[in-house]
């Protein structure tokens, strides 16, 4: 194997499981998770405290917030967290109080949302969730830290952090993210897949746009064992076509088979979202999430959480990745998936 090569896989396979930390002592982190009993809130709760999101070796305070209707479950769930004895927990705080649940977080994991009920209008499904997510906004302004980094999961993700940041004025919408980790982690596994590759030789796919059956995964700039993707896969046809609907209706296809949604993938996801978040990125590999458009990058309108290449100094700072080509193909998809976000936003903001 090439040196590069060794060097980047270890990189990335070194990813959660950092070096032991030369200050053990480091005071734990405040974690927030919304949904937390949920089925994805479960399994986000049980990696975070296995060390998924910071490493093993950083301890953490699980500030678990359920609706009233879940407190007994969450109930259990705390039971079984303690009964996990895992050494990264420090405390774990249940509780149906946002005001709670958020003061001093350092995180906060937002995966609570309203799903869509029977002859639910998309337009509704926006608006209810509008109301949750100003409610979340306005608790993480009063009593978050003011560097929280807030991720949302809970659906339709890109359009409630937008909301929640909105509601949020004394935190900087660069805090604000929304999770298009999992559909980015989808097509790497797809073109793995295809390819006979490992998933740590798959590189720089892009998730562009909404969480959403818009979004579109480009593959343009990717490379597999530092070859472009494109000529390894050698079939445009399926990357153009098949591949892209597999990883936009992934999880409806999980739905079909499973009989539920995905919801360990979508932890992991989130885990390695926040991972990066802290940690930063390895340098020059790309993290796709939704973050605020400032409206000067590759022609995405303002004010929209749009999910962008992405790479992230420790401590969180990130910047999107300039310059990256863009040919016809890739702007009309880019452009599909802005306009659904505009569209999302009118019905949940009306601006
Ligand atoms: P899940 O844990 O399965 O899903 C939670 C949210 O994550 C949904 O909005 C879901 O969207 C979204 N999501 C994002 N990505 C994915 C993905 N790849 N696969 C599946 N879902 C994804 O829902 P549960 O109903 O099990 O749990 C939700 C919990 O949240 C409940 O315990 C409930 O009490 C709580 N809740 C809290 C609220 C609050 O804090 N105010 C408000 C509403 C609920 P989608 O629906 O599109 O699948």
């Amino acid at each position: 194997m090439e040196n590069n090569l060794l060097v980047s896989r270890l990189q990335q396979l070194g990813r959660h499981f950092p070096a032991v930390p030369k200050n053990l002592e480091q005071p734990a982190v405040r974690v927030a998770v919304t949904g937390a009993a949920g089925q994805i809130g479960s399994f986000l709760c049980n990696f975070i405290a296995q060390g998924r999101m910071f490493g093993p070796y950083q301890k953490v305070i699980l500030q678990l917030i359920e609706l009233p209707a879940a407190e007994k479950v969450l109930k259990g769930l705390v039971m079984e967290l303690k009964d996990g004895a895992y050494t990264c927990v420090a405390d774990i705080i249940p509780t149906t109080d946002p005001m709670v649940g958020f003061k001093d977080a350092d995180v906060a994991v937002l995966v609570g949302a309203r799903p869509r009920g029977p002859g639910m209008e998309r337009s509704d499904l926006l608006q209810a969730n509008a109301k949750i997510f100003q409610a979340q906004g306005a608790a993480i302004d009063q009593v978050a830290k003011k560097t929280v980094k807030v991720c949302v999961v809970g659906n339709p993700a890109n359009t409630n952090a937008l909301i929640c940041s909105q509601y949020a004025p004394s935190i900087p919408k660069q805090n604000f993210t929304a999770l298009t980790r999992l559909d980015q982690s989808r097509a790497i596994s797809q073109i793995a897949d295809r390819t006979g590759a490992q998933v740590e030789d798959v590189n720089n796919i892009i998730i562009w746009g909404n969480h959403s059956a818009t979004q579109y995964p480009d593959t343009f700039n990717a490379t597999v064992r530092g070859q472009p993707a494109r000529q390894v896969v050698n079939d445009d046809k399926w990357l153009d076509g098949p591949f892209l609907s597999k990883v936009q209706k992934r999880g409806a296809e999980i739905i079909s088979v499973m009989g539920k949604s995905s919801a360990a993938s979508a932890a992991a996801a989130a885990c390695d979202h926040v991972h990066d978040l802290w940690f930063g990125t390895v340098p020059g590999k790309y993290a796709s999430m939704a973050v605020i458009s400032d409206g000067n990058t590759y022609g995405i309108p303002e004010g929209i959480m749009y999910s962008f290449p992405c790479e992230i100094l420790p401590g969180g700072a990130w910047s999107i990745v300039q310059n990256v080509p863009i040919n016809e193909f890739s702007r009309a998809k880019m452009d599909k998936t802005a306009k659904e976000l505009l569209d999302e936003r009118k019905m949940a903001l009306g601006i």
